[in-house]
């Protein structure tokens, strides 16, 4: 079932998101070559835990989640554990995807950062899996079907030759991490439920230079993709209102992420 949130419950799920926004733009400068993967995961939870909200990722799931943020250098999609033997180096991408809660409430987000001197495909895949984002985002309005969502991110990403990861999705979120529906990154326009103001989405298009195909390490976590080319990973929880999508993760106040 699909959660309708109330107007002020949005209100009060935009702290959290907000942590979560913070947290992304400090990686902006934080994440340079010769710190380790661990370094970002510390430094997301100090953050997170400087605002009193906490990583929801700690401890999620089967066998629990180790680490408080999600950590994924090149051709690891999502899911990444920092650890301290992970070294970035001059011309990776490093993908940050943090989730907080605070007040009850979950925000959740996910950028992709490109370190130094970064081939111009891979700088060009960071930007069209944004573009994706958006797409799908302008397709989140009341009386809309959640397939208009998938379809339009799917468009983006076909148009570009990439491949869309499909065993991972977005997802509703609010007092759970996780909530219903699933937000596929394909599928079709005018097919699925039909989407109302008060639906709360993680919309997050998981995207590769090269072929769909991934599988998960013996950590039994950590997503790679099967072809050993990068992936890109962009999020944000965007509320449905009468007035149109609000991305929460991006506060007004901020010149965005
Ligand atoms: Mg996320």
């Amino acid at each position: 079932m699909i959660e309708i949130k109330t107007i002020q419950e949005i209100e009060e799920m935009k702290p959290a998101s907000r942590v979560v926004a913070e947290v992304l733009k400090d990686m902006k400068s934080f994440i340079r070559p010769g710190i380790s993967t661990l370094d970002i995961d510390r430094r997301c939870e100090d953050i997170i835990r400087s605002f009193g909200a906490e990583p929801s990722s700690k401890n999620y799931g089967e066998p629990p989640f180790p680490g408080a943020v999600c950590v994924s250098v090149d051709d690891e999609v999502v899911h990444g554990i920092g650890r301290a033997d992970h070294i970035i180096r001059d011309g990776m991408i490093v993908s940050v995807d943090v989730v907080a809660k605070l007040n009850g409430w979950h925000g959740d987000a996910a950028r992709t950062y490109a370190v130094g001197a970064v081939k111009p495909e891979v700088l060009e895949l960071i930007k069209v899996t944004e573009q994706c984002f958006w797409a799908g985002f302008e397709q989140a309005r009341a009386g809309h079907r959640l397939g208009d969502i998938s379809a339009a991110i799917q468009a983006v990403a076909v148009k570009h030759g990439y491949g869309i990861v499909r065993e991972l999705t977005g997802h509703g979120i609010g007092r759970e991490m996780h909530e219903d529906p699933e937000v596929l990154n394909y599928g079709h326009a005018g097919h699925g439920p039909r989407l109302q103001a008060g639906m709360v989405l993680a919309i997050e298009p998981m995207i590769n230079l090269g072929t769909a195909a991934v599988e998960m390490l013996d950590d039994e976590w950590t997503i790679v993709t099967r072809d050993g080319k990068p992936s890109c990973h962009y999020e944000n929880t965007v509320a449905i209102t009468e007035a149109g999508p609000i991305a929460l993760t991006i506060p007004d106040t901020d010149e965005g992420c």
